[in-house]
């Protein structure tokens, strides 16, 4: 698999092509490591584990980054969430060193993370659309507590509000092992509410999925992996300050055109009479303006060449009435064999600069061969035939070998 960049793969030390349970496991044993509680020194080193799990732990965000890197997240990398809060919600909330649990403000949510396939057509011309979001909503009937009865909410009596529970087991002589699972009396939630209280809207979920449109304007000049954020516009839950919902843009094949920056390039065949004599071509712009795109005079195009038009690439972001330009390669169709006569080659040999090829005096220990199209690297070259004529009895009665290889 290819990867624009490895940077959060080598962070957590494993392979692009990693599972995710590979990641899981690398993220386990590395947080531990480096937990500030534990290692003084491995704050630093902490937040960028956080970074690169909180990425690749998320199939959309990881998706995004193997196709454009860390550019192509928000805010040009992952940490939306606290590395503390990360670590909590892996390990368990009630999960310390012993310590206080750390908390830096409210929890925020997660980025909903989303491609946009947009087509060149439209990066050109910009546009307007609309997409829809499914997400969580704070429920409006319970405000987010789960019941309309305010005091029908109440600690889980079981895990004490943690969520989790802990078991500790004696593993040895003098060694113990601490167990923690989440409290299925309240699924974690560290709450119970009693069953004919809970809310019908949300069943005591606390938020309702919701439909949203949302607005997209693509600007002219924009490119792919770009980002659009709607600050906010997140999944909702309870005592969280919801994350943002990130469109990438993400290409769409052209069948003309190949973008590079603000360039355009392109492939055009030309036939031999047209390479050597001049032409013109009509192409249908990325607008659907009908460029006429004709030959400097006594132009002679070689198979390859590349020829530039001025102000005809993409619109520049920054600045939309300037344009890059448009690039277009050559390939020259040669005529195929047999659709030459003869005749005509003595004409061309006429016109065309340099027509002669020297005649070579054929000595008596001379071999004269002629080319084939012969395959390559198949078992079949190997062994090919070749046929050679060699100037064996008389000078003007050639005889024919044939000879194996
Ligand atoms: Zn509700
Ligand atoms: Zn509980």
């Amino acid at each position: 698999m290819s990867v624009k960049e490895t940077g959060y793969y080598d962070t957590l030390g494993v392979s692009p092509n990693a599972t995710e349970s590979e990641i899981k496991s690398a993220y386990r044993k590395l947080a531990l490591k480096y937990h500030p509680d534990r290692n003084p020194n491995g704050a630093e080193k902490f937040k960028e584990i956080g970074e690169a799990y909180e990425v690749l732990s998320n199939s959309e965000k990881r998706e995004v980054y193997d196709k454009y890197g860390k550019e192509g997240l928000q805010g040009g990398g992952g940490m939306g969430v606290d590395p503390f809060d990360l670590f909590s919600s892996f390990f368990g909330t009630g999960f310390s060193f012993g310590h206080q649990k750390r908390r830096s403000g409210p929890r925020r949510g997660e980025d909903l993370v989303h491609q946009l396939p947009v087509s060149l057509e439209d990066l050109y011309k910009g546009k307007t659309t609309k997409i829809a979001v499914n997400k969580d909503v704070i429920c409006p009937v319970c405000n987010g507590k789960g019941s309309e009865k305010p005091d029908a909410v109440q600690k889980c009596k079981v895990c004490d509000g943690h969520g989790i529970r802990i078991t500790i087991h004696q593993i040895g002589p003098g060694m113990i092992q601490q167990v923690q699972q989440r409290c299925d009396v309240c699924g974690g939630t560290g709450e119970t509410i009693m069953d004919e209280y809970r809310c019908k809207k949300c069943n005591a979920k606390k938020v309702i999925n919701e439909r949203k449109i949302l607005e997209v304007f693509i600007d002219k000049g924009m490119r792919w992996g770009e980002k659009i954020t709607f600050p906010g516009e997140g999944d909702q839950a309870p005592d969280t300050v919801a994350g943002d919902v990130v469109l990438v843009l993400s290409e769409k094949h052209h069948s003309i055109f190949q973008r590079k920056g603000n360039d355009l390039f392109m492939t055009h065949n030309l036939t031999l009479v047209e390479a050597l004599c001049g032409f013109e071509f009509v192409l249908q712009h990325l607008d659907g303006r009908q460029l006429v795109i004709k030959s400097e005079q006594n132009e002679i195009i070689k198979p390859g060449d590349v020829r530039g038009i001025e102000h005809q690439g993409m619109p520049l972001k920054e600045s939309p009435y300037e344009f890059g330009n448009l690039y277009v390669k050559f390939e020259v169709e040669f005529p195929k064999k047999g659709q030459i006569n003869s005749k005509n080659f003595n004409t061309l040999r006429e016109i065309l600069p340099n027509p002669k090829t020297p005649k070579h005096k054929l000595k008596q220990t001379d071999i004269v061969v002629e080319l084939k199209e012969i395959q390559q690297n198949s078992k079949k070259s190997q062994r090919s035939q070749h046929t050679y004529y060699s100037q064996q009895d008389s000078d003007d009665e050639r005889s024919t070998g044939c000879k194996q290889m």
